[in-house]
């Protein structure tokens, strides 16, 4: 009976259908005698962690054990992805335990781009989302960038407590334990088998050299970010993977821009005037006249404007339109998980559409 089974290692119940999903272990791996699930496989051999996710209530339960404990919380968000990465419930359950936030993926922002700027906005965005860190850091788990100064800062910040790791999937918290597992061992092998303890609380512990330990915990789905509406063949389209090269439109009044089919802006009012576009360079920008844009969308969502994809369509949410007036300065209309278009003088009305559920924001500029 596979419900018996628990990996020795981190305590998981094992299962083998879901390659993605926690307790992930090929059918082969349950003829051995002791059992481990992949992801303490990889760990083991490999010194690797491996991102799996959690259904909402299985994170709740693991977020309200790690209020419970005396230690750091540091909480991974994808710097382009600000509002759907953020995991609601931490502020309540962090306790008094200390949050560092860290944004991951700095290497993907133009060189133009403020560094100063993104971390006060992700400051002053913690704090009215209910949650004041100790520290806010930019890094880039994947090449490396900023990647001393964090363990540094975890090592400062923690104080000789355990330290957990917390963020929704696809922020790259894989990505940066394994950074920083590297940082922190040199050349040697910190992990070894004896040091996973059986636990029921689904995690797994890097020791750390004074007798603590730093823990990942399974990434959690955010159901309502832009990469759960898209196909997973097409992610590779909205999310960068180079330095985002800006794209400048001189536009007139009552002219639309498409981002693929996940978002629309319309340029309602202000004189003509440019806009520049931090998306992603794979997505195809479409540019229309506002009177044409219903039109264009009800018969090209799903072929021309792509993603999504055409059989995904039955299942697109609705579009909801958000209204903007531009007041101040320079400001960026953020569509979370794509990127931003910004602004540069006030006064301009704009009309930014995202699925439903998405997050469209205005934010001072980060130029
Ligand atoms: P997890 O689900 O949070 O563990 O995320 P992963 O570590 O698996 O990373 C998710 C995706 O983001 C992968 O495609 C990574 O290559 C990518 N990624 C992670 N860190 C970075 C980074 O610093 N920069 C860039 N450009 N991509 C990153």
């Amino acid at each position: 009976n596979q419900e018996e089974i628990l990996c020795i290692g981190c305590g998981v119940h094992v299962q083998t259908e879901d390659p993605k999903g926690l307790g992930y272990a090929p059918t082969s791996a349950l003829e051995k005698e002791s059992i481990i699930c992949q992801r303490c496989f990889r760990l083991k051999h490999y010194n690797e962690v491996q991102d799996v996710s959690l259904t909402d209530d299985d994170f709740l339960k693991i977020l309200n054990k790690v209020g419970e404990t005396d230690s750091l919380i540091v909480k991974i968000v994808d710097i382009f992805d600000f509002n759907g990465s953020w995991l609601p419930g931490l502020n309540r359950f962090a306790g008094n335990n200390d949050v560092l936030l860290i944004g991951n993926k700095v290497d993907l922002l133009p060189k133009s781009i403020k560094h100063n700027r993104l971390i006060h906005w992700m400051k002053q965005s913690a704090r009215e989302l209910g949650l004041n860190p100790v520290d806010v850091l930019l890094v880039s788990a994947e090449k490396g960038n900023g990647i001393s100064e964090a363990a540094e800062a975890i090592e400062n910040y923690r104080k000789n407590k355990d330290v957990y790791v917390v963020g929704c999937t696809n922020v790259g918290k894989s990505t940066f334990i394994n950074r920083l597992i590297k940082e922190v061992s040199g050349e040697a092998d910190i992990i070894t088998t004896s040091h996973f303890p059986g636990t029921t609380l689904d995690i797994i512990e890097i020791p750390l050299d004074d007798g603590t330990a730093l823990i990942d915990t399974p990434g959690i789905i955010n159901h309502h970010q832009m990469a759960h509406f898209v196909d997973k063949r097409d992610l590779k389209l909205i999310t960068p993977k180079k330095e985002i090269k800006p794209k400048v439109y001189q536009l007139n009044e009552e002219q639309t821009l498409f981002f693929g089919g996940l978002a629309r802006l319309d340029y309602l009012s202000g004189g003509r005037r440019s806009l520049t576009c931090y998306i992603s360079n794979e997505l195809g920008i479409h540019r229309t006249k506002l009177e044409k844009a219903d039109e264009l969308y009800k018969n090209h969502a799903g072929e021309m404007l792509y993603p999504p994809r055409r059989d995904q369509m039955d299942e697109f949410p609705t579009m909801v339109r958000h209204e903007f007036s531009l007041k101040e300065g320079k400001m960026d209309i953020v569509f979370s998980g794509l990127g931003w278009v910004t602004v540069n003088e006030p006064g301009a009305k704009v009309a930014a559409y995202v699925p439903k559920g998405v997050n469209v924001i205005l934010r001072k500029s980060l130029i």
